[in-house]
This record gives C-alpha cells, structure tokens and sequence, in this order.
C-alpha cells in the first residue's frame, strides 16, 4: 500500500523560522571512485553522530540507544547508493538525494530533520521502526531512472511513492517539500497510532502540506485542497463525518485516487479530513484530539465519539453544517 497521494498542484511548506541546524550539516558526498571507502564511511557516521546528539560530545556510539542499528543501516545503505549521490543522516531517517550536496544537507535539516523536531514535539514519542530511506531524486527523469534501477519500480505517480518492501520514501522532489512533510508524518503515524483510520491519517498528512513554525509548533496553513472542498460544499451534499470517518482504506482511497482536492472521490475526502483537522488545529484541540483518539481507539476506532468529546458538540450533523460555513469563509493564498 503507498502512503503518496499525489497534489494536483505542487504543494510546498514555509520554512519561515526553520534554520539549518549546524549540527546536522555533516555529510559526505559519495564519490565512490576518488575516496576511500572507508574514509567516506567515516564522513557518514560523524554526520550520523551528530544529527542524533549535536550537543553530546564524547560518548560512544554503543551508548547512544538505536544508534548501532541506525549505524549499520546506514552503512548497507552507503554500499548500494550510486556515484554522485549524497547521504544526509536525519535521525530517525536517512535523506539520499542526487541534488547539489549543499541542497540535499539542506533538505535534510530544513525540511525532514525541521519536521521531525516539530512533530516530535507535539505528536510523536516513537520512532518509525525499521528505519526508512527518504530517496530524493533531482527530477523526473531521475526519479524514473533510479527507482527502476534501485528498486524495481516503475512509478504510476509522478511525484513520489512510499515503498513498503524496501522501507523507503522514493520522491520526486521536484514537485516540492510539503509533499515531502505530508510523507513524513505517516511513518511516524504507523509507529505511535497504527490503529489510526484513513481520514485521520491523511488528515495529519495533508495538513503540514503547506505549514511552517510558529511559537515552536507546526502549523497547518489553508492550501490548495481548499477550492476543490469549497465547491463541493456548494454543490453539496457531502459525505456526513460518521461516514467520512467510519471509511476503511479502500472506501477512503476508493478507485479515484487522483486526490486531485475536486469534488469528486479520494480528493473530497482529503480535502474533508485535511480540513477537519484544519478546524481543530485553529480552535487549540488538534494536539488534544490526537491524545484522546489514540488513548480511546479501542472503544471508538473511527474517532467519531472523541470527535463528539473534544469539540463539546454532541450534534455532528449540526456540527458540520457550521463548519462547512466555517470552510466557506477560508482563504487561500
Ligand atoms: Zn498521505
């Protein structure tokens, strides 16, 4: 199953406010042919250091929890990646990309190492377990070439996909970094929530598409999801959020999986959860809906009863209606 759904337009993140972290700039580019190996292993594993503890100086790596397993990670990862890539650590992943070294440490620091702080902060104690590759190809042509050559594939979207068996996020990065952020925030997702229902993930996902730091949080801003959403609540009706949130993948996805944000299949429905989410970000209950979701799935797996509890709205078609009004009103750009 791929966790990519593609953005009609490419969606990107204000990075206002996320400085590149020094610490985390320590990289090697792999030439294979003028460097040593094992010179460029070591390159590697510094970087690998410093990204997971800047500040700690002196410690051993067998004292740094996972950091064994992520060192090996990466070292099998160094053996197999091409000439003229470069190999950025960003605990927990490890961000490949055939850009300019300067570009792919900055993606990493900017955008993966900026996201995984932010999220971390508010949402997420655990780390995807096994370690994902986060492959960041220069363009298309690269993109085809290399996920043919590494991994088999042959794309059916072009922007980039989640590869379950090689553990990897195969992007596109041309078409922009929030798609790269929605990406992110499905690993993590899976290792903290994995009960987590379809709406509720892409909700999340979609959210951070078009995002940036404020007051040391991440904040979902509108996007371009909205349009699509505001004309089909004009066209009406939508589907009622019991249903919306009741969706397992495939009614989710369902076969329209453009997620073009139109009025028509998986789109509405991102746009719909993407927007949900929108709502309980802006009223301060996201984070708290988040807690109570995962603590109570159990007993309300589609969130519905939570979604009831923390808005104080008993209603959910009333409910609804005035945040279709709600919807209405929003801007974007
Ligand atoms: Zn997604």
């Amino acid at each position: 199953m791929t966790w990519w759904r593609p953005s009609a337009t490419p969606s990107r993140c204000d990075w206002a406010g996320a400085g590149l972290e020094r610490g985390r700039e320590l990289t090697m580019r792999k030439h294979a042919a003028s460097w040593p190996a094992g010179w460029v292993w070591l390159g590697v594993l510094a970087g690998g250091l410093a990204a997971l503890a800047p500040g700690v100086r002196g410690e051993t790596a067998a004292t740094q929890p996972g950091q064994e397993k992520y060192r090996a990670h990466v070292e099998a990862l160094t053996k197999r990646v091409p000439g003229g890539f470069t190999i950025v650590p960003a605990r927990p992943f490890v961000v490949v990309g055939d850009e300019p070294a300067d570009i792919v440490r900055q993606r990493a620091a900017q955008t993966v190492g900026w996201a995984v702080r932010l999220l971390k902060r508010d949402y997420f104690s655990k780390d995807p377990d096994p370690i994902i590759d986060i492959w960041l190809f220069q363009d298309q042509a690269s993109y085809r070439q290399h996920a043919w050559e590494l991994f088999h594939d042959r794309p059916t979207t072009p922007y980039g996909y989640y590869s379950a068996r090689h553990h990897a996020l195969i992007m596109n990065i041309a078409t922009g970094g929030g798609t790269l952020v929605h990406e992110i925030v499905h690993p993590f997702m899976a290792a903290n929530f994995p009960q987590c229902p379809p709406w509720f993930n892409e909700g999340m996902g979609s959210l951070y598409e078009q995002c940036e730091e404020r007051h040391g949080h991440i904040l979902g801003l509108t996007n371009w999801r909205l349009a699509g959403l505001q004309q089909a609540i004009r066209q009406g009706p939508l589907p009622p959020f019991k249903d919306l949130c009741s969706l397992e993948a495939e009614g989710f996805y369902g076969p329209n999986t453009g997620g073009s944000g139109g009025a028509g299949g998986s789109g509405l429905h991102y746009a719909m959860a993407r927007y949900l989410c929108y709502y309980l970000q802006q009223q301060g209950l996201v984070i708290r809906f988040y807690k109570e979701f995962r603590e109570h799935a159990d007993e309300d797996p589609s969130g519905y009863q939570t979604l009831q509890r923390v808005t104080g709205e008993r209603d959910l078609a009333g409910f609804q209606k005035r945040w279709q009004a709600w919807v209405l009103e929003l801007r974007f750009p």
